[in-house]
């Protein structure tokens, strides 16, 4: 956390405070699951980066593609023509949306995730007609103008902002912490309530004749690692359907292989009208992007999209370096073996731990695993850069911990990230992670998860 160098202490000086930081380290260096900082120390990095480094930092494949791009052409502007990465990312992406709806086959691409999902309502308003957008509740899609106003996990990202965009409608999330209820409710009954929620949504507050979307993450990333329950994504889908509205599937953090499927989307069988990718794409290159279907996209005038980097052709070529990879390698069952590797652990140590009673769920899809400890009180402060929060348990007043155990993994040499107004660390590790690299990680955590909870 303090500025051990004297670039770190010219970063605290002159890097705008507005951008939270877990700690004041100068990464200079990254490989696989490791970075080091400019002083060479060496940390096990189970942030990816937030998500974004999915086969680790600087993969050979990744970087000899980009290198070589940069000697062939940088800027292939999108408005003066093709590049030929971008279309190549393309034809290779086109057979990974087959297992949710082959007719998703054009696309848009774009630099930042914030930037794709405001293409994604562009597109829905134009193609429907129709003003309005329904979120859920805990939602993240960003932090450019149009993406914080359907933002709706935490108010830091959105305080003294407004007006925000409007047209924008909450509807309720099938998370137990969301809904205030017990942890064990059934996930039935919770779907059903938030179905229910938005049946009224649309009887009282807005009409299907003016509502173009529901946006939503099929894993909630920010606002507390929780996938939809497959049943809510179907009755949205069916809702959606019914009344003439697009679906639209942020998958910026939970796609590209993250949740072991190589989009969250497919475990559901839903098929979105839009779907939104970014990160783990282009392995740390800025990159994001929508696809649609061609009778979707027909409908908007050449000129209503573009931007004068989007789809950049260095970072297109490190995109289909990452899918050629992806190919190639099974990183998908390596998520899914390290994944019961995580989730095994953490269960033990729910039982085991002296601490393990402040544990109230472990949960989450492959390497996108949350831990939630036990709350009565959600916190007022809920920048997670702050260590300052404090909650009932029990009935006793404590501090939120996931933030303190971040802050202690870091002095412990792992970046490890915590979320949400709830109380949740989130396990984002590199989908290449090895196994010796997740046992280093998780004795990381628990020394630091023991240590605070005392
Ligand atoms: N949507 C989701 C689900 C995200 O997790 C994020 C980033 N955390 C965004 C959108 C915004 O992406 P970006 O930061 O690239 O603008």
């Amino acid at each position: 956390a303090e500025a051990s160098t004297s670039m770190s202490a010219f970063g605290e000086r002159h890097v705008a405070k507005g951008v939270g930081r877990l700690t004041q380290n100068v990464l200079k260096k990254g490989s696989g699951s490791y970075v080091w900082n400019d002083e060479g120390r060496k940390m096990l990095d189970f942030t990816a980066g937030i998500g974004v480094t999915s086969l680790g930092h600087c993969h050979p494949a990744v970087s000899e593609a980009a290198h070589e791009q940069i000697d062939e052409i940088v800027h292939a502007q999108c408005a003066i023509g093709y590049s030929s990465k971008y279309l190549e990312l393309c034809q290779r992406l086109i057979p990974r949306f087959a297992k949710i709806d082959p007719r998703l086959d054009s696309f848009f691409l774009w630099n930042s995730g914030s930037e794709a999902v405001e293409a994604s309502i562009k597109l829905a308003r134009e193609v429907t007609g129709k003003n309005n957008v329904i979120v859920v509740q805990g939602s993240y899609h960003g932090r450019t103008y149009g993406a914080m106003a359907l933002t709706k996990s935490k108010t830091i990202y959105f305080e003294r902002q407004g007006p925000l965009m409007p047209g924008v409608f909450v509807t309720s999330f099938p998370f137990y912490a969301q809904l205030g209820v017990a942890p064990t409710t059934p996930e039935a009954d919770m779907v059903e309530t938030a179905l229910h929620q938005l049946r009224l949504l649309l009887a009282q507050q807005t009409a299907p004749s003016e509502t173009a979307a529901i946006l939503l993450e099929p894993v909630m990333g920010e606002g507390g690692y929780v996938p939809a329950p497959p049943a809510f994504l179907q009755g949205l889908r069916k809702m959606a359907s019914d009344n003439g509205i697009l679906l639209i599937h942020d998958e910026v953090q939970c796609g590209v292989g993250r949740t072991g499927d190589f989009w969250a989307t497919e475990a559901s069988g839903v098929q979105p009208d839009i779907l939104i990718f970014a990160k783990g794409i282009a392995n740390g290159f800025p990159l994001s992007g929508i696809v649609s279907r061609k009778e979707l996209t027909d409908k908007q005038k050449p000129g209503t999209m573009g931007g004068t980097y989007a789809g950049n052709a260095v970072s297109c070529a490190a995109a289909c370096a990452v899918l050629e990879t992806m190919d190639k390698e099974p990183i998908l069952d390596n998520v899914t073996a390290r994944s019961k590797q995580l989730v095994d652990f953490l269960e033990g140590l729910k039982k085991s731990s002296p601490a393990g009673h402040l544990i109230e769920q472990v949960r989450g899809r492959g390497l996108m695993i949350g831990l939630q400890f036990k709350k009565d009180l959600i916190s007022g402060d809920s920048n997670h850069t702050a260590t300052n929060k404090e909650w009932l348990v029990d009935g006793q007043k404590r501090e939120q911990l996931a933030p303190k155990i971040s802050k202690r993994c870091a002095e412990k040499g792992m970046l490890l990230l915590s979320t949400s107004v709830f109380d949740v660390i989130r396990f984002i590790p590199a989908l290449t992670i090895s196994e010796e690299e997740m046992s280093e990680g998780l004795k990381i955590f628990q020394e630091a998860f023991e240590e605070v909870a005392k």
